[in-house]
């Protein structure tokens, strides 16, 4: 793999976290998960949580300002020296444009963009069914991928939670945004020829299979 820093790019469900999880393993990269970090944010109360708390309740984007700051904090610590994985960010044009100039400035050539396509029937379940370990932040489908006892982590016993913003009434917005704001951020980086289509209306397995080969070949 040529290319330092992976962008997982996919409508909410589409599977990026999942898949950039299995990536980060096999490559031994940092996942870098916007959304987790805002939601620990969130949780501790701190003022980059107390910005973003109204927005994440309503479905829609943080601000570009916010979000742009806390990647270029988190891809400057020592860990992200070898490389990254993007999970959830660029969301917008200037996001991606803070990335290229991020990049750039570092000398770290350019992105290798994996778009994770999957129809909207799929969403919707995978995001109303979608529970997280509590734990260790496994992620089951009680549709798809249940755990062995109802509501409790296969791994560590701990309890599954369901993401405040997995309600019908956020998914359907933060689907709006993806359409509006994240679509866009497709043909952006086709016509830069740095995108790769991953067919994600599969189980997670198949696709890190596929995946995995496939940057192991770029
Ligand atoms: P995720 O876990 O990636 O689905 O993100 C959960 C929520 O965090 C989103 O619905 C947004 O409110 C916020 N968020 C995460 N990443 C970004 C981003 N790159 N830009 C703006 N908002 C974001």
């Amino acid at each position: 793999m040529k290319s330092q820093a992976l962008i997982f790019l996919g409508a909410p469900g589409a599977g990026k976290g999942t898949q950039a999880r299995e990536v980060s393993k096999e490559f031994g990269i940092p996942q870098i998960s916007t959304g987790d970090i805002l939601r620990e944010a969130v949780k501790k109360g701190t003022p980059l949580g107390l910005a973003a708390k109204v927005k994440m309740e309503a479905g829609q984007l943080v601000p570009d300002e916010i979000v742009c700051g806390v990647v270029e904090e988190r891809i400057g610590e020592p860990d992200c020296m070898s490389g990254f994985i993007l999970d959830g960010f660029p969301r917008t044009i200037p996001q991606a444009q803070f990335v290229d100039r991020a990049l750039e400035n570092k000398g770290r050539g350019k992105p290798l963009v994996i778009n994770i396509a999957v129809e909207q029937d799929v969403l919707l379940k995978r995001l109303t069914g979608r529970r997280t370990c509590s734990a260790c932040g496994e992620i089951y489908n009680i549709y798809f991928n249940p755990p062995k006892a109802e509501a409790v982590c296969d791994k560590d016993g701990a309890k599954l939670l369901q993401r405040a913003d997995d309600n019908e009434e956020t998914i359907r917005q933060r689907l709006v945004a993806y359409d509006s704001q994240t679509r866009p951020l497709i043909d952006y980086y086709r016509q830069k020829n740095l995108l790769h289509d991953v067919e994600g209306n599969r189980d997670p397995e198949p696709i890190a299979r596929d995946l995995i080969r496939f940057l192991k070949s770029a």
